[in-house]
């Protein structure tokens, strides 16, 4: 078989010659150990925390040697692709802090080494296709989806491994005059890999390769010997095709992926061979996980599990920061020493790396998530969280968004409350959870939640709420409040001291916290909060008084 005059037949329009793109996207002048490391999502419209996840490594990746990480969007299957889905990638990783220092972006692409998107790139693939035909390596393949199918049937019930290889590579050998033949007959076809391993199929002979994988060490695979497709019918290329002509040209040293892609790891690497490039150093990730009710771990699912959605944490208000710091705590088991011996330190300080990485399934964990994020939001300045909560709120809390927007040094205050304590509060979470614990400051958010405690009778809350107002003084200090509450709790036959109430509970009708309460209910609608006094002066008279006779009527 002339090979070179297949490869005319099937490419007539391919002229260009491989050195043209060697030269149009030369090695990068990085320093030594730089990594090149790049995000392939394709666009679904579903981004989930698995991309996060991989995105996060990527970016650490290339942040810490100097390299570059780039986004490349793997749009080479049309049926798959969903309007705006490139816009939901970039915003969503953005909002965790993950920047692109190239490839594909909102308005246009950006960096040398483009275009970024796969289905730009069609003469570049088409080039490297004509090469493999030339050398013999690839032949286009008529077989009709039925045929397949029946062939898939007939490996069924033999027990074999499905797919197109060996004697089921039922085109492998079509001379040129057939294939001429076919192609006037207007029979669509794909190009399949000629491959080495079909050969030895089927005689015991399978051999194995060694690959290294810097999250797994060493992996002895069998070579692969199946016939994939390259090049689908419409001249696109498959992930595999795409994946080794790309990494290859856009200079990728490091490819971060789920490890649902080992299985093509020898189809890959045969690739890489064939085509006489330098294969990168492989990272296959391990699968997010989580325990389900059960105990048991599995993975996560789009279906089961809500939080599996990016926009789940953008919703909830997650910080980015804590999402960051967690997912380091996911990546590398040092982090959290890490931390403990550098407190306040930026988490992006951390070497991370690949080596420290678990091979077993990752456990996603929401509840250590929200852990990780109080002791983060603990951290962060009043105002810092409050432009956060007004950001969160300006896209899903429309309704709070002014009431938030009004008085900033109001809401600093009320985000201040018990954080700069020797034992500091840290109880926020999120944006969402921290609205609804604060949400009572805010006039139009504001309503009574709880009941009056079962030792105080609507009558003496009454009593209570009308002694109040009339010893309140916003200028009493925190003691002289509490000593007017104690009053006015002994007056009404409440125990001034909680012990004493213990002692002889037939005495007293309640104590001094239930009259307290009465006080807190009618100021935040609550029987939780954090000390009223505190509250009281950041709401001011005003606001207290009507709060207080608003109960009242
Ligand atoms: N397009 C592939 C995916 O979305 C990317 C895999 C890779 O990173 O190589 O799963």
């Amino acid at each position: 078989m002339d090979h070179g005059k297949l490869a005319e037949i099937l490419f007539p329009e391919v002229e260009t010659a491989p050195e043209y793109y060697e030269n149009l996207y030369p090695k990068r002048e990085l320093p030594q150990g730089a990594m090149i490391t790049r995000l392939g999502p394709s666009p679904t419209g579903f981004i989930h925390l698995g991309n996060l996840y991989g995105a996060f490594i990527d970016e650490r990746l290339a942040r810490l040697s100097g390299g570059i990480f780039y986004l490349r969007i793997e749009d080479t299957d049309e049926k798959r692709f969903v309007e705006g889905a490139v816009e939901t990638i970039i915003d969503s990783l953005d909002f965790f802090g993950i920047d692109f220092d190239e490839g594909a972006g909102i308005q246009s692409e950006y960096g040398n080494y483009g275009p970024y998107f796969q289905s730009r790139r069609k003469d570049l693939y088409s080039c490297f296709a004509k090469i493999l035909v030339k050398k013999g390596c690839a032949y286009p393949c008529f077989m009709t989806e039925g045929e397949i199918a029946e062939t898939r049937k007939q490996q069924e019930e033999k027990k074999e491994t499905p797919g197109i290889y060996g004697k089921y590579a039922v085109c492998r050998d079509l001379s040129i005059s057939e294939i001429k033949k076919n192609i006037s007959a207007g029979k669509s076809y794909v190009l399949r890999l000629r491959s080495d391993g079909a050969e030895t199929f089927g005689q015991e002979k399978k051999s194995n390769i060694e690959i290294h994988d810097a999250i797994r060490g060493t992996l002895t695979m069998p070579s692969n010997y199946q016939d994939i497709v390259i090049l689908k019918t419409n001249g696109m290329p498959t992930y595999h095709f795409a994946h080794v002509c790309d990494d290859h040209f856009m200079r990728t040293t490091h490819v971060v992926r789920g490890e649902e892609w080992l299985s093509s790891l020898p189809i890959h690497i045969e690739l890489f061979e064939k085509l006489n490039f330098r294969p990168p150093v492989y990272c296959h990730t391990a699968q997010l996980m989580k325990l389900d009710e059960n105990g048991n771990k599995r993975k996560l699912s789009k279906r089961k599990d809500p939080e599996l959605s990016l926009d789940f944490y953008k919703e909830k208000g997650y910080h980015p920061e804590s999402v960051r710091e967690y997912l380091l705590t996911l990546l590398n088991s040092n982090y959290e020493e890490w931390r403990t011996q550098n407190p306040g330190i930026p988490c992006e300080e951390f070497p991370f790396s690949i080596e420290k990485m678990s091979t077993s399934g990752a456990l996603f964990d929401l509840d250590k998530l929200n852990d990780v994020s109080k002791e983060c939001l603990a951290c962060i300045s009043a105002s810092s969280l409050r432009k956060f909560l007004e950001k969160w709120a300006s896209q899903y809390r429309p309704d709070a968004y002014d009431a938030l927007k009004e008085n900033n040094a109001y809401l600093e205050s009320i985000i201040d409350i018990g954080r700069n304590d020797p034992k500091p509060r840290k109880d926020f979470i999120c944006a969402s959870q921290m609205f609804e614990y604060i949400k009572y400051f805010f006039d139009g958010f504001f309503q009574i939640e709880d009941p009056l405690p079962e030792e105080v009778n609507k009558r003496d809350a009454v009593s209570i709420l009308n002694a109040y107002l009339s010893t309140y003084d916003p200028g009493d200090d925190q003691s002289t409040w509490f000593s007017k509450i104690r009053d006015i709790a002994s007056d009404l036959s409440y125990a001034a001291r909680p012990k004493d109430y213990k002692k002889d509970p037939d005495a007293y009708k309640g104590h001094v916290g239930h009259v307290s309460t009465v006080i807190r209910i009618a100021i935040t609608g609550r029987s939780q909060s954090p000390d009223i006094w505190t509250i009281q002066n950041i709401m001011g008279e005003t606001k207290v008084r009507s709060r207080i006779i608003d109960y009242l009527s």
